[in-house]
């Protein structure tokens, strides 16, 4: 007798689409039958003729546990994720205090998150330099990184540009030292790329101009942060890739600029892969002079055209993942009405409709088939941060995740209805269509129809490569 038998679905994968019912005993998938096939299961689901994935992996999340959990924590985050169709995540280190940068730092991060998280969850370790405004201070923690390593972390990340004293920026030396040192556990790298002189020098600018107008400091924003800042730290780590072989990612691509510098580096046969976010695929510019503060996330979101090209790196295979990118803010953190573009928090709270809003853009607005999804938000993110062999497939033995998707099923973003902590989102009154109707994790309902499942906090695993080879 299965545990669990979901039919009627159509199985949605990175290459077809097709019929079949699904059973998991275990936590894993242990059969997929032919359609209507009679099983005795302790829960039958009917899928009702839905898309079925096998599980939604958000590559990029900063779920702000331990230290700031005014903005999130694991149980607000995971909860809104796991509404949004995500099956597991994968968690930053900054917007953490302390920012997990050691094995010590690892212990006590597990011993708070481990309790309450909604879903599955991998940690992305930190890299940090050892800069910090400070001459002749050296901080950095380069003899932590193996150690971090063996906690199973699925990658690291550092940030090339300015990002305050908890998560200090690396220069090109920590890089290529990080570098070298994880390549022979062939760990993944991945970096914030804008370039520290660029962003420094053009917002210490800016910011100087006097009797600037809201809309001309949003302006001086987005110059500040313009394509050459992203650019130019893209070149700069991928060439530390190509000096020492190590496995790099750039995360959050936001231009096709910096898109078509990636592509050529795969082509050249370098260890580098990248990310993109719904944002920068489905906003411009336009839409930061429209909402503010709510809006603002760096790299920011750039023009139309910008955007419809960026598309192209995405069906071509060059940007592999989607990740929502959500770095949530307490309420007045992003309140336009006290903040300025410059004082408000950099970073959107955008995961409760990560799922949604991808599937109405690539389905209903692109015209694009639903394998895309499987493909950029589940089948490549378990390849690129080592999770495949638990996720990322419907294969036997791997982990009995599974999303039922209503192509039909309309939705809107509230904001004040939204379960992380904070309220304020720039995605507030945003409408689609096609919605998670039920977030499975290993065989267990953990959210349907736009409420999760109190019983699910604290069900939530840790994940490592490790346990999944
Ligand atoms: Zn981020």
């Amino acid at each position: 007798m299965y545990d669990l038998v979901v039919k009627n679905g159509k199985l949605v994968t990175p290459d077809r689409i097709y019929e079949a019912d699904i059973a998991v005993k275990d936590g894993v998938y242990s059969a997929f039958l032919a359609k209507g096939t009679v099983a005795e299961a302790k829960e039958v689901i009917d899928a009702k003729g839905n898309y079925v994935f096998p599980g939604i992996i958000d590559c990029h999340a900063h779920l702000n546990e331990p230290g700031f959990e005014h903005r999130e924590d694991f149980e607000t985050g995971s909860r809104a994720a796991a509404v949004a169709g995500c099956t597991c995540l994968i968690d930053m280190p900054l917007n953490n205090d302390p920012s997990l940068m050691n094995k010590e730092i690892f212990d006590l991060k597990m011993g708070r998150i481990s309790k309450h998280s909604v879903i599955d969850y991998a940690l992305w370790g930190g890299i940090v330099g050892d800069y910090d405004n400070q001459p002749g201070s050296v901080k950095n923690n380069m003899n932590d990184l193996v150690d971090l390593h063996n906690c199973g972390v699925a990658a690291f990340k550092g940030f090339t540009c300015p990002n305050g004293d908890l998560f200090p920026t690396v220069n090109m030396g920590n890089v290529r030292k990080a570098l070298e040192i994880l390549k022979p556990y062939n760990a993944l790298c991945g970096f914030h790329c804008e370039e520290f002189g660029q962003v420094l020098e053009r917002e210490k600018e800016a910011k100087a101009r006097e009797g600037r107008s809201d809309e001309e400091k949003i302006r001086d924003f987005l110059d500040s942060h313009d394509v050459w800042t992203e650019y130019v730290a893209t070149k700069n780590v991928i060439d530390m890739a190509r000096a020492t072989g190590g496995r790099v990612h750039i995360c959050h691509v936001s231009h096709p600029m910096v898109a078509q510098v990636v592509k050529d580096a795969i082509h050249e046969g370098l260890p580098v892969t990248a990310e993109t976010c719904p944002h920068y695929l489905g906003f411009t510019e336009d839409f930061v002079f429209e909402k503010g503060a709510p809006a603002k996330c760096t790299p920011p979101m750039r023009t139309k055209e910008d955007m419809e090209k960026l598309w192209d790196y995405v069906l071509d295979g060059t940007l592999s993942c989607v990740g929502s990118d959500h770095s949530p803010a307490a309420d007045e953190e992003k309140d336009n009405a006290t903040k300025d573009i410059w004082h408000a928090w950099g970073g959107l709270n955008a995961i409760q409709f990560f799922l949604p809003m991808m599937f109405d853009m690539v389905v209903n607005k692109k015209g694009l088939s639903p394998t895309l999804i499987a493909e950029v938000m589940d089948y490549n993110p378990a390849k690129v941060f080592g999770l495949y062999g638990k996720k990322g497939a419907f294969e036997l033995g791997f982990d009995g995740d599974i999303v039922i998707v209503d192509p039909d099923k309309e939705w809107k973003c509230r904001q004040e209805e939204l379960l992380t902590k904070g309220h304020v989102s720039c995605f507030d009154g945003l409408e689609g269509k096609g919605a998670p109707v039920y977030t499975i994790i290993r065989g267990k309902v953990v959210a349907a129809d736009g409420s999760y499942n109190e019983d699910a906090v604290g069900y939530g695993m840790y994940v490592t490569p490790a346990d999944a080879r």
